[in-house]
């Protein structure tokens, strides 16, 4: 059982800018390499000579079966070198392997320390020390002087960014980001039925309650909304970047860009009318995997391989219906509650239960936002949420290649068509329904816990076999 409670997950937990192609494989490395090294650099390491000072990272499960394609080597580079995803530009990030390459050594704590990329980042398999690994994305950090190993940490890639470090003692998972889980919340909620239960009890629209919470928690509305506002803004830029790239994709499996071709089209008439109607969110869908794919700027929607799905929602509504700024806030803060209550009690990580973890779960965020900024009663939201997931259940993981473009671009496309038609679907009825999202959730979990491990994102089953 997660020891994270849903109401403790913020929205901006849930969506984060970082940079592409995965944020299990690429955001997560990172941050962990970051950590690692801000960590060093408050060591007291001058009576070492740097010559005797060596990095190590080894990486194990998923993180070894496609972290090449991933870039996770680009990224724990760039992390060890001090970038942030959220901060540096994608450019800067993807020049530090290369230079690590020519010029072995990486600058911490004032010492030139060892650490050659190919030699130093480490591929392995699926045990450590012998053991199970904690989680099917583990990774381990390590600072050795000559032969003494000075500092060691083991953390766990857990899907959409997150990271989760490795208590020390029992070598169990701990519950990481749930630092302030003695406040009480004025609306707490563990399920999608106490959700709903607090929005019909206390008269208040589903963002109301979250807002409610995230204040108790030190979050004022105006931050919340000004964070929301930049993720939206981010969103739409990839959007409009991936709408005018044309190209081949990195990777080596010259998957060409779609987006710009399409949108041309698209503005053109030049489509049957039967399906122009699904083709706007697909291309807004396809846009911002394409700018994934390419390593570029993105937000985790839960995930970054699912990225695409609820900025193309919030496109076309916003065309559609031309929605206010607050009511597209007041979607994402929706959203990010049945992202939070599938992490929680299922997984948002490839690598955990397969693509109903990204894709799935983001279809199922993207249906309950629409239909909240489309007025929606809570039972609607859930309803939209519960379809949303319910027909991706199931769904692998097996990215050609390693690389999150093939299945992975059109399927944000699919995603989001249907997140809308989920929407529709929940709109036109009055929320009743016979599976609950709880319910849902649970056959998720339970699904991902039977799946083999090949169809979990190691490349090794599905597609990715050619
Ligand atoms: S198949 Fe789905 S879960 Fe796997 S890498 Fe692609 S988007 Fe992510």
């Amino acid at each position: 059982m997660n020891p994270l409670r849903a109401d403790h997950v913020s929205p901006l937990a849930m969506f984060k800018i970082g940079v592409g192609p995965s944020s299990s494989h690429t955001v997560a490395p990172m941050v962990a390499a970051l950590d690692f090294k801000m960590y060093i650099d408050t060591m007291r390491l001058l009576h070492a000579a740097p010559d005797q000072l060596r990095l190590q990272v080894e990486l194990y499960g998923s993180l070894s079966a496609t972290g090449k394609g991933h870039r996770t080597d680009g990224a724990i580079c760039a992390g060890l070198a001090g970038l942030h995803p959220r901060l540096a530009k994608p450019e800067a990030i993807w020049a530090i392997l290369p230079a690590l390459q020519e010029r072995p050594f990486i600058s911490i704590a004032e010492r030139d320390i060892n650490f050659n990329p190919d030699k130093d980042i480490v591929w392995l398999g699926w045990s450590m020390d012998s053991k199970a690994l904690p989680h099917p994305n583990t990774m381990r950090f390590r600072l050795w002087h000559r032969n003494n190993l000075l500092l060691e940490q083991v953390l766990m890639s857990v899907g959409g960014g997150f990271v989760e470090p490795i208590d020390p003692l029992t070598g169990l998972r701990k519950a990481a980001c749930d630092h302030d889980s003695d406040i009480k919340l004025p609306y707490p909620y563990n399920s999608a039925q106490e959700f709903m239960r607090q929005c019909i009890t206390n008269k208040l629209a589903a963002w109301q309650i979250v807002l409610a919470n995230e204040s108790t928690r030190g979050l004022s509305e105006g931050e919340l909304r000004k964070s929301l506002a930049e993720i939206l803004t981010t969103m739409d830029d990839a959007i409009e970047r991936g709408l005018n790239s044309e190209g081949i994709l990195p990777g080596g499996l010259n998957v060409q860009r779609r987006a710009k071709q399409l949108y041309k089209r698209l503005l053109s008439g030049k489509v049957p009318k039967w399906s122009g109607g699904d083709l706007w969110p697909s291309v807004y869908a396809m846009a911002v995997n394409e700018e994934n794919a390419a390593g570029g700027t993105v937000v985790t929607a839960p995930t970054n391989g699912s990225s695409g799905i609820i900025p193309a929602v919030w496109r076309t509504l916003r065309e559609a219906e031309n929605l206010a700024q607050e009511t597209l806030e007041n979607g994402l803060i929706v959203a990010s509650v049945i992202g939070a209550l599938v992490k929680t009690h299922a997984s948002i990580s490839g690598a955990e239960v397969g693509c109903q973890g990204e894709v799935g779960t983001s279809c199922a965020m993207a249906s309950a936002g629409a239909a909240a900024m489309l007025g929606g009663t809570p039972y609607q939201i859930e309803q939209a949420a519960e379809i949303g997931i319910e027909h991706h259940l199931g769904m692998t993981c097996d990215p050609i290649m390693g690389l999150v473009q093939v299945p992975c671009i059109e399927r944000n496309a699919m995603g989001a068509v249907k997140a809308l038609n989920a929407a529709a679907l929940s709109l036109a009825s009055d929320g009743q329904h016979l599976v609950s999202l709880d319910r849902a959730l649970e056959v998720m979990r339970q699904t991902g816990l039977d799946m083999n491990q090949k169809y979990k994102e190691t490349s090794t089953g599905g597609l990715a076999l050619g």
